[in-house]
């Protein structure tokens, strides 16, 4: 039976031309964009295939691209005070633990990317979005959508009822179907080899030992790197809660998603890591296994109907090698937001969706390849590459402690082997403004649409 929570779909503003927008999948992507397209003066309904709202019990990494948008939309107090500004990242080798790469964060984020760097429990950021969201969104949960008419805008739940809509988005994740039906054929995820453990300590135990009690006093993002295997570890709500990411080779537990993992068998995969490790392992009490797939770009996320398109892992999915999957997934949807919230006729909906893929496509489909190569970088085997790759990240290390002597920087770390010491590539990922990329392209468009210039926004 589906379960409904209507909430009386309020409007924040009166629009020309009210859409009915059918989102699919009430993650991250699709919560946001419930909250964006709704607050545009939208009717905005949303079908979840599971029977309640929540998120796995593990971390999550908001770069300033992202906590500039949660701040802009109200969320600024509650951000801050369910998360970490973590101080730096650091990067160490796995078996001596020995530091080959660090960065300066805090501060220096809100400096140089106009907005802070948090740490945060998904379940914090998924009750964020709901609490935006609520007011403006029907929500179905135990809703599976089954199968979808493009040319119609219809979808159809498990349960047989069938529901249309002006507008539906497929922000059904990795495994989407909507894609699917976008593309016109079977088009499976792909297995990458990986899989993630994910795990959550108490700091409590951990500042009983003097060798882990600073990494709670002066939190930081810190990696581990080793041939095949990384760990990614970090403080969470107000440094009460670390949490570990362990990446490592998949055992062909393929199809399952976050199911529970032996930690006897998670310890014996960091074997040989470095004391401090061994010690976080041993305090781990339970474990998820979470498999890594991935997706090759899309040539379209939109359904030629012009009816239907994607967001988020539906159409982009990120290794989480650059924690931006979630970031890239909520872009697209202020996107929308802002597109849609200046529409006077129903004959804009399609080329505001080709604008909407023309403006997120290059930079998600870059970023999908960042995240790629930062996997083959980690996860080097001892060797030669593996030095030249250390050697660059103590390159960058220098040029972080420099700036920290108050000395000039360098190079600024251009193509440096820690991509977050690189600021040109930080520059171009954390100064994204989403909201005013968009407002922008209006701006012109609406000028030249005024003017009768035929529009194209292909790819
Ligand atoms: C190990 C790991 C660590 C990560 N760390 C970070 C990080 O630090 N920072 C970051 O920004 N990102 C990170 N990510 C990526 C991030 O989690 C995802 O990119 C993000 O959650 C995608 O959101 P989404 O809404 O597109 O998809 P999802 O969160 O997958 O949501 C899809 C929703 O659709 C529902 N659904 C699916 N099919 C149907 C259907 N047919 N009918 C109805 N509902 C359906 C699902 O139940 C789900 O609720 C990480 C990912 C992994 C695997």
């Amino acid at each position: 039976m589906n379960r409904t929570i209507k909430f009386l779909a309020r409007s924040s503003r009166t629009i020309l031309i009210p859409l009915h927008f059918v989102i699919v999948g009430c993650g991250l992507g699709g919560l946001a964009a419930a909250h964006c397209l709704g607050r545009a003066g939208h009717t905005v309904t949303v079908f979840e295939s599971a029977s309640c709202i929540g998120e796995v019990g593990a971390g999550i990494q908001i770069s300033p691209n992202l906590s500039r948008l949660l701040i802009r939309w109200g969320l600024g107090n509650e951000l801050r005070k369910a998360s970490v500004k973590p101080e730096s990242i650091t990067f160490r080798r796995y078996n001596t633990g020995h530091r080959v790469g660090w960065t300066k964060w805090g501060e220096n984020m809100d400096r140089d990317y106009g907005a802070p760097y948090c740490h945060v429990h998904r379940a914090d950021l998924l009750d964020m979005l709901f609490k935006l969201a609520s007011p403006y969104m029907s929500l179905f949960l135990n809703s599976r959508v089954v199968s979808l008419d493009p040319d119609l805008g219809k979808v159809t739940l498990e349960s047989g009822q069938t529901f249309r809509a002006d507008v539906v988005l497929g922000a059904d994740g990795v495994k989407s179907m909507i894609r699917e039906v976008v593309v016109g054929h079977p088009d499976k995820p792909i297995p990458t080899g990986d899989a993630a453990y994910r795990a959550i300590i108490p700091t409590s135990e951990m500042v009983k030992d003097p060798d882990l009690k600073p990494l709670v006093d002066h939190p930081e993002m810190t990696g581990w790197i080793g041939p095949g295997r990384h760990i990614m570890a970090y403080c969470i709500r107000g440094t009460q809660e670390y949490n570990l990411v362990m990446l490592h080779p998949d055992r062909g537990l393929r199809e399952a998603y976050n199911v529970p993992g032996c930690v006897h068998k998670m310890r014996s995969d960091f074997a040989g890591w470095e004391p401090r490790v061994q010690k976080l392992l041993a305090l781990v009490s339970s474990t998820l296994i979470w498999p890594l797939l991935d997706r090759d770009p899309l040539d379209t996320w939109i359904h030629p109907s012009g009816k239907v398109a994607l967001l988020g892992d539906a159409c982009h999915p990120m290794l989480p090698y650059r924690a931006q999957g979630s970031a890239m997934a909520i872009e697209d949807a202020a996107v929308l937001g802002v597109l849609f919230s200046h529409i006077t006729s129903r004959g804009q909906i399609r080329p505001l969706l080709e604008a909407y893929q023309a403006l997120r496509h290059p930079r998600t489909t870059e970023t999908q390849l960042a995240s790629r190569l930062n996997q083959k970088i980690f996860h080097l085997p001892d060797g030669p590459e593996q030095e030249a790759r250390d050697l660059s990240m103590r390159k960058g290390m220098e040029d972080s402690l420099r700036e920290e002597r108050g000395e000039p920087s360098l190079d600024g770390s251009s193509g440096n082997a820690n991509v977050w010491a690189d600021r040109t590539k930080n520059r171009i990922q954390f100064c994204y403004d989403a909201e005013e990329e968009a407002e922008r392209w209006w701006n012109t468009f609406e000028k030249r649409w005024s003017t009768g210039e035929p529009l194209t926004f292909k790819l």
